[in-house]
């Protein structure tokens, strides 16, 4: 007397098929969990027996043997608990065999009965599309994720009663409703932000061509304001970015029933944050990184972060990816987002403030400046200074440039690029190394102006390249048709980057 039902669990941002077998032995009753569960798989058993009894169905007085399959996987979750349900009713003959065949069936039991979702439904989804099921059974709040995915048979349950009798074939379950796109943040615009044209002009670069931007300057001189305004500068989203947004929210159980993310994602962790929390590890569940993929990632007070958190980020800002490893392989969470940093002059914020004196002892200004450099810094395509805004200015009401003027500037060069690279690459930044020589087509002055300053400058290739990109997002943005990078591009290139710190890479 056995069965099978079909479960799943989250690797990163995918869904995994997991076979739940169970058996009925004839020996004194108990329930043995096998197939490497973790704890609170293992606890599922007390839920599901619980769960059981409260819907009103028998608890079987034998030994229950739960299988669950690929065995050499790690489960961990609580989405097991409706599958291992499922499978002893079914093997008790109370459910239908086939229906039970065409559904993945996620979710996690009550004591009472209830079903509550659990994070990940919208990679479950589409693992039941691969796999050409017919569709899901989903606990309220995971359901309309899943949705999303509009080639499956969402259902939604409430309840054990509810899906046994879906399962057996004497009811019907209601549809799931693709939840409403997530509600909008609110208008942060560029119209807010007063003065601070050479930040303005380096947020439009960033934006046009997906480059890295660090924004040093006082506290209090709008720095935190400008980089959480990015996104509204960034092209719209497409479809497929979106979901793709939704999918790594939904396996950070951020979603919270909400529906498709459309709208780019601002993501700015504390200085106090974990390596496993920036690029993800900790359950294998998203981190800040994964979570900023095609947004912006802002790390304010750059310099507070550890060395170890800074370090993580290389592999990402070069790969555009994250590769973590485990017992038995290695998972790849996507990681595509635009760095924005943010520094304070020094220690105490008041270095080169008109009237605030800077109370830093020498030596720590010196660890602090150092601090701004580095590999990492290395991987900073523009650099600017901003200083206080001056009363006159604040009180000054001329209305600033709306972000959707803005904006169609940056999607006139994004589509430029577009162009370009015929969709495999999306912007400038994410040209591989060997194609930006070909791509920014330098005129002769223009890569004789770039030796120079490399020469002069002792800047590595890497670094050369980088100011080749920016220099092809100058060009991109210019009126007119798009035309060959000038000399003119790679000068304001090097400008951008602010030679005075650049590293020798
Ligand atoms: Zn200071």
């Amino acid at each position: 007397m056995s069965s099978q039902v079909l479960g799943a669990t989250l690797l990163g941002v995918d869904g995994l098929k997991v076979t739940v077998e169970v058996d009925f032995l004839r020996r004194l009753p108990s329930v043995a969990i096998v197939g490497l569960p973790s704890l609170s798989v293992r606890e599922s058993a007390d839920r599901v027996r619980s769960a059981m009894l409260a819907s009103g169905f028998e608890f079987p007085r034998q030994r229950v043997v739960v299988s669950l399959a690929p065995a050499d996987l790690r489960k961990d979750g609580t989405g097991f608990d409706l599958p291992i349900a499922a499978g002893i009713l079914l093997a008790g003959g109370r459910l239908d065999p086939e229906r039970c065949a065409q559904y993945l069936l996620v979710g996690e039991l009550t004591l009472g009965g209830l079903l509550r979702p659990v994070r990940g439904s919208l990679a479950f989804a589409a693992l039941a599309r691969d796999l050409g099921l017919k569709g899901l059974v989903l606990p309220p709040g995971a359901a309309e994720e899943a949705a999303l995915v509009a080639e499956v048979d969402v259902r939604v349950a409430r309840t054990l009663g509810e899906a046994a009798e879906f399962l057996g074939g004497t009811r019907e379950l209601a549809r799931a409703c693709p939840a409403a796109p997530g509600i909008h943040v609110g208008p942060l615009d560029m119209r807010d932000v007063r003065g601070q044209p050479g930040a303005r002009e380096a947020l439009e670069v960033a934006a046009a061509g997906g480059h890295n931007l660090l924004m040093e300057g006082p506290p209090g001189c709008g720095k935190t304001m400008l980089a959480a305004r990015i996104p509204s500068i960034l092209p719209t989203l497409t479809p497929e970015e979106a979901l793709a947004c939704t999918r790594i929210h939904s396996a950070a159980g951020l979603l919270g029933g909400g529906g498709l993310v459309s709208e780019r994602p601002f993501r700015a962790p504390h200085h106090s944050i974990s390596p496993a929390g920036l690029v993800g590890g900790a359950l294998l569940r998203p981190g800040e990184a994964s979570l900023a993929h095609n947004g912006v990632l802002f790390l304010d007070e750059f310099p507070e972060f550890p060395r170890m958190a800074r370090e993580v980020l290389r592999g990402p800002l070069e790969d555009r990816r994250i590769v973590l490893s485990r017992a038995g392989g290695s998972i790849t969470l996507p990681a595509s987002f635009m760095l924005v940093a943010a520094a304070n002059p020094c220690p105490c914020g008041n270095l080169g403030h008109p009237t605030r004196p800077c109370v830093c002892p020498e030596s720590a200004r010196v660890r602090y400046r150092a601090r701004l450099s580095g590999p990492l810094l290395d991987r900073i395509d523009l650099r600017v200074e901003l200083s206080p805004v001056s009363p006159s200015v604040l009180l000054n009401d001329g209305a600033a440039e709306d972000s959707a003027a803005v904006r169609a500037r940056v999607e006139r060069a994004r589509g430029r690029q577009r162009e370009r690279y015929g969709g495999a690459v999306t912007s400038n930044a994410a040209l591989p190394a060997e194609r930006v020589v070909e791509a920014s087509a330098p005129t002769g002055a223009a890569l004789s102006v770039l030796q120079r300053h490399m020469e002069h400058q002792g800047l590595s290739a890497r670094v050369g390249r980088r100011l080749l990109k920016v220099a092809r997002t100058l060009a991109d943005l210019d009126d007119g048709a798009p035309g060959p990078v000038r000399d003119t591009h790679v000068h304001r290139a090097v400008a951008l980057r602010l030679d005075d710190n650049l590293e020798a890479g």
